[in-house]
Parts: C-alpha cells; structure tokens; sequence
C-alpha cells in the first residue's frame, strides 16, 4: 500500500462509488444495466440464472495483517465465481457491497478494487452494483454473483448415482499449508517485529492461499466434450467435509482411494516441514476452490484426456458409507476431520 491517505470523507458517499466505479466497461450482452440506478437489470435470453452470495468479514474470514488488500480484492469475487461454476453455469455478473472500517483511506480500496477488477475482467464478468456503507469494527465483504446456464444443464450436489466415478480438478492441500506459512509468520512478527518473514521458496502454497484461481476451463472442458457432471460441489471446506455433502445429499456411499488423491510436489514438501501429513491437509484444510464432482463410467474416455482432472474413486450404495482406502490398504470412515484417524 503506498503512503498518501486520501480521506474518504473528502469524496462523500456518492463521489466514492462514482471513484469506485467510473472506468467499468460491460463485457456481456446479458448486463442490461449496470451500475448508476436503483437496480441493475440482467437479461439471460431464455437461460436459466444462478445466484449465490458470500460474506467475508475481517478476522473470521481473513487477516489483513497478512492479506494485501489487491489479493483479498481477487480473492473475494474469484469465492463467488467458484460456487457458480459449480454449478456447471457461466458466472456474468457480480454485485460488491462493502463495510469499510475507519482504517481506510481512498488508496486502500483503490487497492481492493484493483483486484475485483482483476478478477472480473479475468472471468469475463461485469461488476453491476453493490453498497457502500461504513462499519464500526473491521473490513466487511458481501459479493453477489450471478450466472447463466443453458435450461437444465445446471448441476446439484444430490444427483450422483451409484457406480459413478468421483473426481477432483487441480491439486489439493495447498491453500491450507499456505495459511500455515502465513500464521507461522505473524506469529514470529508479532514476537519480534523486526524480523524480516521467511517465505522464501513458498511461493505456491501462498499463492494457492492468497490468490486462487476459480475452475472456468473445467466447465468450459465439460462443454466441449459435451460432458455434464452427474453432482458437483466446489473444495471450499476441505476434500472430505465436500465428499460428505455429495454422499449424503445423493443418499450414497463412496470409496476414496488415498494414493490418488492429487497433490502438488510443492504442497508435499511444504506439509513435511510442518510435520503434518499432506492428505490430512487435502481432506481437511479447505480454500483450495477446486471441483469435486461426479461423472457416469461412460464418460471415462472423455475425461482422462484433462490432465487437470483426476479420478479418485467411485460412488456406492448408502450402506456401504462414504470410505477412504489408505495407501496401506486400510478402510475408514470418512469423517468432516478426516485425517484425525489417518495421521496416528
Ligand atoms: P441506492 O441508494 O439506490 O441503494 P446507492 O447510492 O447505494 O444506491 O448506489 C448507487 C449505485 O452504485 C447503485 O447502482 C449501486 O448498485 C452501486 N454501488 C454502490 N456501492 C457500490 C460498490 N461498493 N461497488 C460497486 N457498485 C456500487
Ligand atoms: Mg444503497
């Protein structure tokens, strides 16, 4: 962040968003209206619409201590876009209201925004609306995104059948082992804050905590390969908490095979340094933003031709439970804490 501070107050309510959102160019046909009246109007010529909505507030959902306000800018429109692709749709608007804390001056959310404009022009989605108001206690974060999808193609958590295989996009555990390097940071800073952070040769996980990306080429993949998932979910709470929401919503069991979980050589090595095993983080850690979804065996072919996409196992009856098969040839129950009973 640069030194200058301009005062919020010297622009009043009306002149910040007009700041805030002068340069915006819309990119898609379906945005009617955008910014500047009481309502944005949107247009999806006869496909259907998904929403979704998320909240981030200071101190539960993110540190500014370590979060450059750029990143959490990205961060916080790229959560939203996640959750519209996993629903096999195309997100096309976004709507950013804002809590701003007496901490800010107009540099700092012109750093925020530099990242939401990031994002959406990165994902080809048009910033719409949003509000602006002033929070007594921390920075707030509500992001609305919208997006379309051709008439019933979009895809629940709840449609999985039995025999169909189980698959995840990208790699997993590694957001989770960059959070790890960023506490472990603050807390040394907080100690002795003139030693300088050791992140060095991190920059992968921190980068997969600080600045994910959401699966647009995944979707785009299915489309081209005329593929529509039976289930899916995005990977915001960890592989085993997500695989649990698909078992239990589709009323199946599944078998996980450890060894084919993927995980990156980066996020191995990063995971020894803490003495922590690399498929706990994968299982539990969360904010890795990749697919978990759910395909007919017929598909296979189609499939393997991603290398971005692995298949890990396969979805039973109810009564066989939703299990890992560890690498030492070992069943467990999968659990919201799956590596409680893997890492003894
Ligand atoms: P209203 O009083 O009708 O809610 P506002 O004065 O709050 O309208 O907002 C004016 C316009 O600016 C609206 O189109 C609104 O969606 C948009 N807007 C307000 N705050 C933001 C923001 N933080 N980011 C993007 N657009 C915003
Ligand atoms: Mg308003």
């Amino acid at each position: 962040m640069s030194n200058e501070r301009t005062e919020l107050s010297s622009l009043g309510e009306f002149g910040l968003i007009e700041h805030l959102t002068k340069n915006i160019e819309l990119q898609n046909a379906s945005t009617v209206l955008g910014v500047g009246d009481d309502a944005a109007v949107i247009d999806h010529f006869g496909k259907q619409t998904v929403i979704t909505t998320d909240l981030l507030l200071e101190g539960v959902h993110f540190d500014l201590m370590y979060t450059p306000l750029k990143h959490l800018g990205y961060k916080s429109v790229i959560v939203n876009l996640s959750d519209v692709y996993a629903m096999n749709a195309t997100p096309t608007q976004v709507i950013m209201s804002i809590g701003i804390s007496n901490r800010f001056g107009l540099e700092a959310l012109d750093e925020f925004y530099e990242g939401v404009y990031a994002a959406c022009n990165k994902y080809g989605v048009d910033l719409v609306g949003g509000d602006t108001t002033s929070s007594q206690k921390g920075f707030i974060i509500s992001v609305t995104a919208v997006g379309e999808v051709t008439p019933d193609t979009f895809v629940k958590r709840s449609t999985a059948q039995k025999g169909d295989l189980l698959c995840v996009s990208g790699d997993l555990g590694g957001a989770y082992i960059g959070l790890l390097f960023l506490e472990r940071e603050k807390k040394i800073f907080l100690e002795s804050p003139g030693v300088q952070p050791d992140l060095e040769g991190e920059s992968y996980v921190i980068g997969r905590m600080l600045k994910p990306e959401a699966r647009k080429d995944i979707i785009e993949f299915f489309a081209s390969q005329e593929v529509i998932p039976t289930a899916m979910i995005d990977i915001s709470d960890g592989l085993s908490s997500e695989i649990l929401h698909l078992c239990n919503q589709s009323n199946l069991g599944c078998v996980l095979y450890e060894e084919k979980i993927p995980v990156a050589e980066e996020t191995k090595k990063a995971a020894f340094k803490f003495e922590i095993d690399p498929t706990a983080c994968a299982l539990s850690g969360g904010e890795d933003y990749e697919l978990l979804f759910t395909v007919s065996q017929a598909d296979y072919e189609k499939l393997i031709l991603n290398e971005k996409i692995s298949v890990v196992g396969y979805m039973t009856d109810a009564e066989e439970g939703a299990t890992i098969l560890t690498k030492g040839g070992n069943k467990h129950a999968i659990t919201a804490q799956g590596w409680v009973h893997l890492s003894k």
